[in-house]
């Protein structure tokens, strides 16, 4: 690991100051960064992927919103450094939202995820093994450089969203049930503050894969906002992996749905294990809205989110069990009751 120097910030505003001046910069090489549980940053920076001079850790900021779990009505907000295992042990969001507690437990291992902050867990970096062994040429470490993976074993990479850069997952699980709601995430920066769809975050790696986000070096995320419809009681996160604990997705998909009878007035998709960036399947959710959600038009609605995949050589049976997954998680929350 490079040499670094470690420091502790109070408050927003101490952290916000750290951070150095420049324009947009991808987090490899940005000369300030912050440590939230570390889980993604500590392993990162051990393998020589993230070289920060400076690291800034937000544990200590007082603040108390961003610690917080806060369920006013239909309005969640929860703060960028609540635990993940904090978020899915709260038994009214698993009530009312039974996909985002879903995603946050079968995420990672119980342990990583009393120490990993929900900020933290949006903005884990993709788990591609060439990005972490850092003899390969890789886009998103070192611009210019090659993908490794296009031509080489790329069996978990993704197959939506993918650019002639980089075909690398983004291995997250809570983003997919937050884009299905329309999440959106409160952003502190040194002189003002936003409001962003959570849509908007994570962008395309098209010729630019190591810009991941379009986060500035000088914002933090401090909370997540989400507006629970009553109806999202009916919702599940379905998970597909090659161990049933302790794996990231191969395909997992979050959907919730709204029933009018038998017919569908509305339904929310989310996939992951799939895809470059968490991925809203809006031309399933299309097909589905105002039809009876038989078998027959949960495969119509699969095949639809799948209709741009461009699987490679060791991904292709991701379509497959990408579709199946998809009417599976379709099936199941249609029996479920509100
Ligand atoms: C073995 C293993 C298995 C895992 N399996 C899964 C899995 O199945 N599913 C899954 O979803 N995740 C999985 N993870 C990833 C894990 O969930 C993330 O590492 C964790 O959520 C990151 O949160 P953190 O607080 O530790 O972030 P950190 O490591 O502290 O930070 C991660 C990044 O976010 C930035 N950051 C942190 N907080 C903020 C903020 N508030 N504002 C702006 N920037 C911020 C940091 O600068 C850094 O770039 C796994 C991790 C490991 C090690
Ligand atoms: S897929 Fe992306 S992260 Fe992986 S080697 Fe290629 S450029 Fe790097």
């Amino acid at each position: 690991m490079l040499p670094f120097i470690y420091e502790r910030a109070d408050t927003l505003h101490e952290a916000l100051s750290a951070m150095e001046e420049v324009n947009q910069q991808p987090p490899t090489d940005a000369p300030s960064q912050f440590i939230a549980g570390g889980t993604n940053m500590s392993d990162y920076m051990r393998l020589g992927v993230n070289r920060p001079s400076r690291l800034v850790d937000i544990n200590p900021i007082q603040e108390t919103a961003m610690r917080t779990i806060a369920l006013e009505g239909s309005e969640l907000r929860l703060g960028a450094l609540v635990r993940m295992s904090e978020a899915e042990d709260h038994a009214e969001i698993n009530r009312r939202c039974p996909m985002l507690s879903e995603s946050l437990k079968l995420a990672a291992s119980r342990q990583i995820r009393n120490m990993a902050t929900l900020g933290g867990n949006l903005l884990q970096r993709t788990r591609c093994e060439y990005f972490r062994e850092i003899s390969w040429p890789c886009n998103k470490r070192l611009p210019g450089s090659g993908c490794s993976a296009m031509d080489g074993f790329n069996r978990q990479h993704a197959i939506l969203g993918v650019s002639d850069s980089c075909i690398a997952t983004y291995h997250g699980d809570f983003a997919q049930a937050l884009i299905a709601l329309d999440a959106s995430i409160e952003i502190q920066g040194r002189d003002a503050n936003r409001r962003l769809p959570i849509s908007e975050l994570h962008r395309l790696p098209e010729d630019r894969p190591d810009i991941e986000t379009v986060l500035r070096p000088d914002e933090m995320i401090t909370a997540i906002i989400v507006q629970i419809p009553q109806w999202a009681s009916r919702s599940t996160y379905l998970k597909v992996r090659d161990r049933q604990s302790y794996a990231f997705a191969l395909a997992s998909t979050a959907v919730a749905l709204d029933l009018d009878g038998k017919n569908v007035r509305d339904v929310r998709i989310g996939l992951g294990g799939l895809a470059t960036v968490p991925w809203r399947a809006v031309t399933a959710e299309d097909v589905l809205r105002g039809r009876p959600l038989t078998e027959e038009a949960a495969n119509a609605a699969a095949d639809a989110a799948f209709a741009e995949a461009k699987p490679r050589e060791h991904n292709s049976f991701k379509v497959e069990l990408g579709k199946q997954t998809l009417v599976r998680a379709l099936m199941e929350v249609r029996e479920m009751s509100l």
